[in-house]
């Protein structure tokens, strides 16, 4: 029998001499980048969170992260008739 739930928890263990912090974690994009998809917009982190080209974020456990990018808007703000 397979046991899904343990492989998505905890994807691979860090084996970074600095750990990568967890996903819970506040700082936790800054884990290292493990394999990117840039022609997808995605990478994935050493911790197994997805991180998206507009900064939004999938987190191990399936919940995410809106995007936060800086003060600049991701989108183009509709200019006043
Ligand atoms: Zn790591």
């Amino acid at each position: 029998m397979l046991h899904p739930d343990l492989s998505i928890r905890r994807p691979k263990m860090c084996k970074h001499s600095t750990p990568c912090p967890p996903a819970d974690a506040i700082d936790h994009d800054a884990a290292r980048v493990t394999a990117s998809f840039p022609e997808q917009g995605w990478s994935l982190l050493c911790n197994g969170v997805i991180v998206f080209d507009d900064t939004g974020e999938l987190m191990p456990d399936g919940s995410t992260v809106a995007p936060h990018r800086g003060p600049a808007p991701h989108k183009p703000v509709l200019a006043a008739a």
